[in-house]
C-alpha cells in the first residue's frame, strides 16, 4: 500500500536534499510535485490543497531556509503534517464504563463488514474481552450464515438471529443473551446495502438509540478510494460514528481513501483490514503509517 505515492515522495525528497540551500522557489517546486503525488494517489483535492498550504507555510519560515540542511527540515514538516493527516495519535476502541459494551459495525454491502467484526471480534478476545456477535442483517440469509460461520471457526457465541425477526429486536434480545452468557464485547453486524438508503439509515438509527452503542464503526472498502469518503459523510451525518475501518487495503496501491477520511469525516481511522484471514486486522498507527510512506 502506498507504494506509488512513497516513490513519488522519495524522488522529490532527494531532489530537495540534492540542493545545498533551498530557496523559495525550489521548496515551491518541491511542494507542487508533492501536490501531484497526492492528487495521483486519489488523495481528496481539498485535503491535498489545503496539506500543501499547511507544508509551504512552515516551510518558508526563517528556520528551514535559513538552516544548514534545509532539504532534511522540509522533510520533516511534511512528515509530521503526514501524521496529523491520517490521524495524529492512534485512537484506541473507547470501552469504558460498565460492560459489556457494544460496537455497531456500519457500511456498504461488500465492504467488508462481517468480516471485520468477526476480525475484531478476535482482536478483541485476544485483548481478554469475552466478545459476542450479532447477525443483524435480516435481508440477506447468506448474510446470517456467514457471521455464524465465522463466530464458530473462533469459538465466539453468535446471537441465532432469524430472517422474519426484526432487526432492533435482535440487538435488544443478543445484549440481553450476552449479558446472561458473560460476554463484555458486544458486535453488531448491521445490514448493508449497495447504495445509502433511507430506509437502512432509519433502521441504524434505532439500533444505535436502542444499543447505545459505545463505538459506531463505519467499514469501508478502500479501493473504492474517494467514494469510500463521500459515503463516509453521510454515514457519519446519520449517525455521528466513531471511527472507521479501511479493509482491503492489502490490494489498495494508492491509499487515497486513508490520506482523505481523517480531514473529511473528523473521525479517525481505528483499524485496517490486511486480507480475508481473521487474523488480518491491524490497528491504524498514523506515525508508523507516515513513516511507511517516506521510506
Ligand atoms: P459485507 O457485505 O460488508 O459484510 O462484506 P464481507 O465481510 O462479506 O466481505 C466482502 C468480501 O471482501 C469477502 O470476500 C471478504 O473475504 C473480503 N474482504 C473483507 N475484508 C478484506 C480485507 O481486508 N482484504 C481482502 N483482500 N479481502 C477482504
Amino acid at each position: 500500500m502506498f507504494d506509488s505515492l512513497s516513490d513519488r515522495l522519495e524522488s522529490v525528497f532527494k531532489k530537495l536534499r540534492g540542493h545545498g540551500r533551498l530557496d523559495e522557489s525550489n521548496i515551491q517546486d518541491g511542494l507542487r510535485e508533492v501536490r501531484l503525488a497526492l492528487l495521483e494517489a486519489d488523495v481528496n483535492f481539498k485535503v491535498v490543497k489545503d496539506f500543501v498550504e499547511k507544508v509551504k507555510a512552515r516551510a518558508l519560515g526563517q528556520d528551514v531556509l535559513g538552516s544548514l540542511t534545509p532539504g532534511q527540515q522540509v522533510i520533516k514538516i511534511v512528515h509530521e503534517e503526514l501524521i496529523e493527516l491520517l490521524g495524529g495519535e492512534n485512537c484506541a476502541l473507547n470501552l469504558s464504563g460498565k460492560p459489556p459494551y457494544v460496537i455497531m459495525m456500519s457500511g456498504l454491502q461488500g465492504s467488508g463488514k462481517t468480516t471485520s467484526a468477526a476480525k475484531l471480534a478476535l482482536f478483541l478476545r485476544r485483548q481478554k474481552y469475552a466478545p459476542y456477535l450479532v447477525p443483524a442483517d435480516v435481508y440477506r440469509p447468506a448474510a446470517i450464515d456467514q457471521l455464524t460461520k465465522l463466530g464458530a471457526e473462533l469459538g465466539v457465541p453468535v446471537y441465532p438471529s432469524t430472517v422474519d425477526m426484526n432487526p432492533v429486536d435482535i440487538c435488544v434480545d443478543a445484549m440481553r443473551d450476552a449479558e446472561l452468557k458473560g460476554c463484555s464485547v458486544i458486535l453488531i453486524d448491521t445490514a448493508g446495502r449497495l447504495h445509502i438508503d433511507e430506509l437502512l439509515m432509519q433502521e441504524l438509527v434505532g439500533i444505535k438509540e436502542k444499543c447505545r452503542p459505545q463505538e459506531i464503526l463505519f467499514v469501508a472498502d478502500a479501493m473504492t478510494g474517494q467514494d469510500a469518503v463521500t459515503v463516509a459523510e453521510k454515514f457519519n451525518e446519520v449517525l455521528d460514528i466513531t471511527g472507521v475501518v479501511l479493509t482491503k487495503m492489502d490490494g489498495d496501491a494508492r491509499g487515497g481513501a486513508a490520506l482523505s477520511i481523517k480531514s473529511i469525516t473528523g473521525k479517525p481511522l481505528k483499524f485496517v483490514g490486511m486480507g480475508e484471514r481473521l487474523s488480518e486486522l491491524e490497528v491504524f498507527h498514523p506515525d508508523r503509517i507516515a513513516s511507511r510512506i517516506l521510506g
